[in-house]
């Protein structure tokens, strides 16, 4: 008989991991001290479990409860929970953002008009640096916005940040631009009540069909005959992924032999984009250096018309050729994910299979109980 697992270790090294961060922000320090952390020379894309003979001790297994790839809401792989309230082509009207952002630039424009307008004090996004080792990064400052702007396709750990931010910036002033795994992981956080979801004030989502490990994208530059410190920019279009490079070149490679060694994690979601956003940007079905955008929420809605009236962003509605092209592309992630994680589930059924903690006191008490201080839920 199989035993479950005890912390998402095996998870994580079954491929089930999409590094987005959430279980090293939410791993209780009641075990003595913060158990999981992504610093590690060796494993630069996936949390380590520091000292597993803690997780025994630890018996709440947060790290599982909250993970978006252990604990997936069935709904997600049906297309009905992919509604908007509206659907535009969006692009930036801000010069310096489109000169280095991906496609239109809305998901920078959009921070920063969250910043400018006052709807958020602070964003958190991803910075690399010329070795395209991302980091997580809390900031106000729109020059660091500018930097961070453009997809980079390597799993990065966005959710790691909330622990050191929960404590010392207000109730719902932050801005966050993740995928949909991301988002996922977030909404765990939120269901459980706790305090780390609380500074979240705007959710701005990407399009995502998969990420790839640095590990990955690195074998295919060696392939290409250039290394990390050439390229400039990475893209998907046209079923190929495209490194621009600092000499001028722009190399391809085919996406379906990249997809070849995709991750289980990347295999088994749902989402094309996130249910749980304010807003969500891509670039599927719109033309050239424009971005497609849903708006999700009227939260949403808001934080575009500021940023239409603010002279930063210019719409035109989605025709029927853009909707019909992303409702092909929902249909088709719902449905491949849907029949990989049944598979997989069967497989790995101790691994994959939680049940969550219901929503309500029962884990503050738990918690309260073993800490002797609520830290980490947010009042009913
Ligand atoms: S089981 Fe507990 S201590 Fe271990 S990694 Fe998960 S949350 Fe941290
Ligand atoms: S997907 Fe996120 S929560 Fe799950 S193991 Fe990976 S980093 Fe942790
Ligand atoms: S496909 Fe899903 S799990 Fe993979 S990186 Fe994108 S959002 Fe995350």
């Amino acid at each position: 008989m199989s035993t479950k697992a005890s912390n998402v270790l095996s998870n994580i090294d079954l491929g089930f991991c999409s590094f987005c961060g959430a279980c090293i922000a939410i791993c209780p320090t009641h075990v003595g001290s913060k158990n999981l952390d992504y610093i590690s020379e060796k494993y630069a894309d996936r949390p380590v479990v520091k000292d597993s003979t803690k997780c025994e001790k630890c018996r709440h297994t947060l790290c599982m409860q909250i993970c978006p790839q252990i604990n997936i809401p069935k709904n997600l792989f049906s297309v009905d929970s992919y509604s908007y309230i509206e659907a535009y082509y969006s692009k930036s009207r801000l010069p310096k953002v489109l000169s280095r952002a991906q496609d239109g630039g809305t998901a920078t424009t959009l921070l920063i008009t969250a910043l400018r307008a006052g709807l958020a004090d602070y964003a958190i996004v991803i910075k690399r640096d010329d070795e395209w080792h991302s980091k997580p990064m809390v900031t106000r400052n729109e020059d660091d916005i500018l930097e961070a702007s453009g997809s980079k396709y390597i799993f990065s750990p966005l959710l790691s940040v909330l622990d050191e931010i929960t404590d010392r910036i207000d109730f719902g002033r932050v801005a966050i631009v993740g995928i949909p795994c991301q988002l996922r992981a977030l909404e765990n956080i939120a269901m459980l009540r706790f305090k780390h979801n609380d500074v979240v004030a705007v959710k701005i989502g990407l399009f995502c069909m998969h990420g790839f490990s640095r590990d990955r994208i690195e074998s295919i530059l060696k392939e290409l005959n250039i290394s990390f410190r050439d390229v400039v920019k990475i893209n998907i279009k046209k079923g190929k992924l495209w490194f621009a490079t600092k000499d001028g070149k722009l190399l391809d490679y085919p996406l379906k032999k990249a997809e070849k060694v995709l991750r289980p994690a990347c295999r088994q979601c749902p989402e094309l984009f996130s249910p749980y956003a304010d807003i969500n940007v891509g670039s599927i079905a719109a033309e050239e250096n424009w971005n497609t955008l849903l708006v999700m929420t009227p939260k949403g809605k808001e934080l575009v018309e500021k940023a239409i009236s603010m002279g930063l962003l210019e719409t035109r509605p989605m025709d029927i050729n853009g909707i019909e092209t992303v409702n092909k592309y929902v249909h088709r992630k719902t449905g491949e994910a849907l029949k990989n994680r049944e598979l997989y589930t069967k497989e790995f059924h101790n691994i994959l299979i939680i049940t969550p903690t219901k929503r309500g006191k029962s884990l503050n008490d738990i918690l309260e109980h073993k800490t002797g201080k609520s830290l980490y839920l947010s009042p009913l």
